[in-house]
This record gives C-alpha cells, structure tokens and sequence, in this order.
C-alpha cells in the first residue's frame, strides 16, 4: 500500500480502484504513511507558514434544499441573516488591521444579493483593499454574472463541484440541482481567469470509496488552484440528521492524496474538520493542508450559519482568535503566513 503512496508521489495520478483501496486503508498505517508523504511535499513549496483567510459568512439565506446543508430553504427552524455593506466593510477593515490579505465572501444562494449588489460590494471592497485578495463563494451563478464579479475585481471563486459521479450529486441534492449545470459553473470560473476552488465532503451520506475516486480523478483532470474537502457533520433539522459524520481518517487520507497529486494547491485544514476532533486542524495540516480560514464573520450572526451541527466560531476559529491560532500552530511546528498566497503559475517537476 505504500507503494501506492510513493507512486502518486512520483506521477501525480493513480487509477480509480488505486485512490480507492488508499481511501478504504486510511485508518491504517498507510494513513500516516501519507501524511508524511504530504507533508514533506507541502513543506518543500511553501515552508513552514500557512496561509489565513478570513472567511466572512455574508448570508444564510439560499434558495437551494442540499439535502445535508442546514442552510437549505425548507430548514424552517433557522433564523436567517443577510450582513449590510457596511458589516461587510467593518469586518474586512477589522481583519485588514489584524494582518489578513485575502477575504473570502461566502454565503447561500440568497436572491435578495442580486448581481448588482455583489458587483457594487466587489467594487467596495476592491478600491479599498487594493492588495488584497477577493474570494467569493456564493454559488451558482451565471457565466454572465461571474464575468461580471470577475471586472469588479474578484480574484478567486470557490464552489465546491460535490460529487463528481452525478447518481452521487443526485443522492444528495434535490432534482432541482443540476450536476450539469454546477460542474459547467467551475469550468466557466476557470475560463474567465477565477482561480477556481472545487471539492467535496469526506464521507457524505451514501457516498461511496468509489464515488470518492471518482472526485479525485475529476480534481486530477480540472485542476483547481484550491481544494476545499471536509468531513460530512450532521445538522439536525435536514433530512439526513441521522446520518453518521464522515471520519477523521478519511478526511486526512483525501487530503493527503490531493497534496500529492496538487502540489500547489492552496488546501484549507477546514472549520468542519476542527469541529469534528479537537485537534483536527493540526492533524489536517500534518497530512498536507496549507490554509486556514478564521472566521470574521460578526459574532452575533455566528451561530446562525449553521449549516452543520457544532460548528466552531470561537477561538482559533475565529479571526479574533488569532493568538490561539498561532500557538496552535506552532505547537506543530508551522505559523501564520499572511501573504496572498496566490496560486503559482511556475508548476514545478522536481519531487
Ligand atoms: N452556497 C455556496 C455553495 O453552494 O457553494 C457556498 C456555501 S455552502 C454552505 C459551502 C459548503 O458547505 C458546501 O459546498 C458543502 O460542501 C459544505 N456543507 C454544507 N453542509 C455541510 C454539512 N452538513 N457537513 C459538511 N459540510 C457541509
């Protein structure tokens, strides 16, 4: 099995059923035999610093139904928000002070935040951060309206594609959802010059190791510059509350794996995963992740972007909690990188 591992080292890609027996070894040895794989290759192209975003969740409001999302419209017991401009411009002034350099804009898919209005906040944000770097998270959208926010100054775009095999999106999402149209989304992102952010949720109700193959190979093949991948939590009022979390070893395994075979990729130890173990974004970066996202969102609206149960805000979660994150850090040896991070264009062929 290790073998498998130091051949996705040397080539970048396996086949199908070769991501497929890793996925279902990850409790083993071999787990951490990747890890330690994925880390030296992430230490060797970005050193010991790793990138922050601050993250603010811009609305709860979505007119999807994810079938596991506890944002989704039929989700009657979830008070709702929607920050103003001026929140949104408060909290990137507070994270601006505090070091950060890339905001990510993140929120359901909410009507009310017409094109106009997010174009008119990217250019806000745009002219009063001329060194930052935009992140916007906000769904599907049209080509049209993507081209758009890309003028106004967005830089980067993360939609995560979900499942790649569409019987998998389909089990998870209702028919309203296209596959289709999402998959078509990141490849108009791509095309008009987003660096583009895919992935998925590590152990998603019904998904299978070879639904999960079948998202590696599709991440080999489009190659984002960031891949976001988390553990599935369960939120209580969606119709997959009973569904058990998706596991810590898997989630470090997909990690590793996309390290390996993505060796610039910018790939966040994710919130859902520090809220599924307590030391889980620690272990998600000694198995390959780069980036963490604090959240600076304000904390009153916090707790009402709940799209899974026991969601951390708080300390080394939070953007006000920066201290916490870099002792957390430097626990394992790493800190805090504040630069832009950018995704870089020189690939290299060594290792
Ligand atoms: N609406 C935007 C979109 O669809 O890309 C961005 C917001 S959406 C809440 C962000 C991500 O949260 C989704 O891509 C999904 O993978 C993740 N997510 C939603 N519910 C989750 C759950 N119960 N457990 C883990 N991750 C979840």
């Amino acid at each position: 099995m290790e073998q498998l591992v130091d051949k996705l080292r040397r080539e970048r890609t396996l086949r199908a059923e070769e991501y497929a027996l890793l996925l279902e070894n990850a409790a083993g040895p071999v787990g951490e035999y990747a890890a330690r794989a994925a880390r030296e290759v992430a230490e060797q192209r970005f050193g010991r610093g790793i990138f922050v975003r601050a993250l603010i969740e811009i609305t709860s409001f979505c007119r999807n139904d994810c079938y596991y999302c506890g944002l989704r419209r039929s989700n009657t017991a979830l008070p709702r928000y929607r920050l103003t401009e001026e929140q949104i411009m408060a909290c990137c002034r507070t994270g601006y002070e505090s070091g950060f350099r890339t905001f990510v804009l993140q929120g359901g898919e909410d009507a009310a935040l017409d094109d106009g209005r997010i174009e008119r906040l990217v250019s806000l944000l745009r002219n009063a951060f001329p060194d930052c770097a935009l992140t916007l998270s906000l769904g599907e959208r049209s080509r049209e309206t993507y081209r758009r926010w890309r003028e106004a100054g967005a830089d980067r775009y993360l939609l995560r594609h979900e499942a790649a095999d569409a019987a998998c999106y389909a089990r998870l999402h209702p028919a309203a959802m296209s596959h289709g149209r999402r998959m078509g989304c990141l490849q108009a992102l791509r095309e008009l010059g987003y660096q583009t952010g895919a992935g998925m949720m590590a152990g998603a109700p019904g998904q299978t190791t070879r639904d999960l193959a079948a998202d590696l190979l599709f991440l080999e093949r489009f190659r984002p510059e960031m891949v976001g991948v988390g553990p599935y939590l369960p939120q209580r009022d969606t119709l997959l509350a009973g569904a058990p979390a998706g596991s810590v070893e898997l989630t470090l395994m997909l990690l590793s794996i996309l390290r390996l075979m993505l060796p610039d990729a910018l790939i966040p130890a994710t919130t859902a995963l520090a809220s599924l173990v307590p030391d889980g974004r620690q272990r998600g970066i000694l198995a390959g992740a780069n980036v963490v996202m604090p959240n600076l969102s304000p904390p009153a609206v916090r707790e009402r972007y709940a799209i899974y149960d026991g969601k951390l805000a708080r300390d080394a979660e939070a953007a006000e909690g920066l201290q916490e994150l870099d002792r957390q850090l430097a626990a394992i040896g790493r800190h805090i990188d504040f630069a832009r991070g950018d995704f870089r264009a020189t690939r290299h062929t060594d290792n």
